[in-house]
């Protein structure tokens, strides 16, 4: 049994706690690995290495920081097809979505290369006379993220980038269940040079978190995962004193207006629904059909999915592979039996489709005249479970967006560029799409969403990612000419 230790120190440590956790194939449901589960004192261990790599890296030319980054980045690049496999081993998803998944995440190494620039602040001359004003921003220390099972390499990449580019030591707790991709990354990182400590991988579960939560020389806390975690994470690092931004669950909205092209919209509901069996924060899981749309919308979806290869994610032939675990796909399961009770019309169900037989695989499911009282509505079921909500009105779609209680994307289908820019600006949610159904941002602008989908303000990555792991410190500076010191008792004005 492959046994999967911390990474602290420049090497891998085997974990002292006694406890492990196991890791799954999806795709076989065969245990591959264990991993280890740090205790809180093992948690403080890492922090300590942390503390002291963070000292000498803040002091690092921004020329040698832009250097590692450079040098990660073309790794991480060519390296990208092992880290893919290493994803759909533990996580389930098809190759070609892991490698997007790292496509996404080298985006924000290169974003980060350019931190000379991103770390620049202002100056301004002669505030008063003799006088000069200038801002710098500064690195935070100790910085953490955790992060959940469904981007185990993107999401990690999301905060780490970013935090040690801006000269923090970063210490990872990654999600237990697929916990390998972050020990790839970690040796990545120490083959592009960065000093042992500044990047750490604590493999653990609540009781990791929970010393994370609490351990006085972690400045900030970067989460992603479930939103009451989130929630947890938030009120408990910041009672703590910590800077936290938490990223939570979603329920992502699509709104198709009468005017749209229906073979373009229904490829676009099939994938960002069914993509990566609906395990993702973006995915889209209501398609919210205005007016007569969705008849002839209903009937394109249903057409597309018995044309679905699903199977195991690592067969190039397959597009859809297994959920994360056996309790998940009974979970999402009893999602689809529960629509069916309330009274959703099951247009296709994704529990009678021919699967693998091992493994925790589960068929697309399409649920139509569903309605916003019903749980398949009010949840986030996070498998491959579409809903089609029916709008009389653009009104009536926004409404129902706008009264959800999560905000993180959305989507609007049409060919009419007013009604899109009206939707872009009437609608809560972080991100929006235009005839888009993913709209995850460039790793030059920033990721989050609104309502109970992000505890905190900043995004995160891109200029929020920068913003939130610096803190600005401003001088005010004057050098007076030899012999014209006087004592002056007033406040400081600049009259
Ligand atoms: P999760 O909340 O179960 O776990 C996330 C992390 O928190 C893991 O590292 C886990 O070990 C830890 N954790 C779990 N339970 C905990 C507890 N009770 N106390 C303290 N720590 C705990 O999430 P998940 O199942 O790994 O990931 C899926 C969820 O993440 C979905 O809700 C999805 O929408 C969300 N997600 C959100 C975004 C976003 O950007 N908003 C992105 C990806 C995933």
């Amino acid at each position: 049994m492959i046994r999967i230790a911390h990474w602290i120190g420049g090497s891998e440590r085997a974990g002292v706690s006694g406890r492990v956790g196991p890791v799954f194939n999806p795709a076989t449901g065969e245990q591959t690995a264990e991993v280890d589960l740090a205790s809180a004192e093992e948690v403080g261990q890492v922090v300590a290495a942390a503390k002291e790599a963070a000292r000498a890296w803040r002091s690092a030319s921004l020329a040698k920081r832009a250097t590692v980054l450079f040098r990660f980045r073309e790794l991480l690049a060519a390296r990208s097809p092992e880290l893919a496999a290493i994803i759909t081993s533990e996580h389930g998803k098809v190759l070609s979505d892991a490698a997007g998944e790292v496509a996404r995440g080298l985006e924000n190494a290169e974003f980060a290369t350019g931190i000379p620039h991103l770390m620049k602040g202002s100056f301004s001359e002669q505030a008063a006379t003799g006088v000069d004003v200038y801002s710098i921003r500064q690195p935070l220390g100790v910085v953490a993220g955790i992060t959940p099972f469904n981007f185990p390499a993107m999401v990690p990449l999301w905060m780490c980038t970013t935090a040690i580019a801006a000269g923090n030591a970063f210490v990872l707790k990654p999600s237990e269940k697929d916990p390998s991709a972050a020990q790839f990354l970690a040796r990545l990182w120490h083959e592009a040079g960065l000093p042992e400590g500044v990047f750490t991988v604590v493999n653990g579960d609540v009781e990791a978190v929970n010393a994370i939560l609490t351990h006085p020389d972690i400045a900030a806390v970067s989460f992603v995962g479930s939103t009451p975690v989130a929630k947890y994470i938030y009120e408990t690092g910041t009672a703590h004193g910590k800077r936290v931004q938490a990223l939570g669950g979603a329920k992502n909205h699509m709104v198709v207006l009468p005017d749209a092209e229906i073979d373009a919209a229904a490829d676009a509901a099939v994938s960002a629904a069914y993509g990566s069996a609906g395990e993702r924060c973006m995915a889209v899981s209501v398609v919210v059909a205005v007016g007569d749309v969705a008849d002839p919308l209903v009937d394109a979806i249903a057409a597309r999915l018995p044309k679905l290869k699903i199977g195991a994610g690592a067969d190039p032939e397959s597009q859809m592979g297994p959920l994360i675990s056996a309790q998940h796909r009974e979970k999402v399961a009893g999602y689809i039996e529960r629509g069916a009770g309330a009274g959703a019309t099951v247009v296709a169900d994704g529990r009678e489709a021919e699967v693998p037989e091992n493994g925790y695989f589960l068929g697309v499911t399409l649920l139509d005249n569903v309605t916003p009282d019903m749980d398949v509505y009010a949840d986030e079921i996070f498998g491959p479970v579409l809903c089609v909500v029916r709008a009389r009105t653009y009104a009536e779609a926004l409404d129902l967006i706008n009264d959800n209680e999560y905000g993180n994307g959305t989507a609007i289908f049409t060919r009419d560029g007013g009604a899109a820019r009206q939707f872009q600006f009437d609608v809560n949610a972080g991100m929006v799409g235009v005839n888009v159904p993913i709209p995850v941002p460039v790793a030059y602008y920033s990721f989050g969403g609104w309502k109970a989908s992000l505890f905190g303000d900043t995004h995160m990555y891109g200029p929020d990612g920068i913003h939130f792991f610096t803190r600005s410190k401003v001088v005010t500076s004057r050098w007076p000419d030899p012999g014209t010191s006087s004592v002056d008792l007033g406040f400081p004005t600049n009259r």
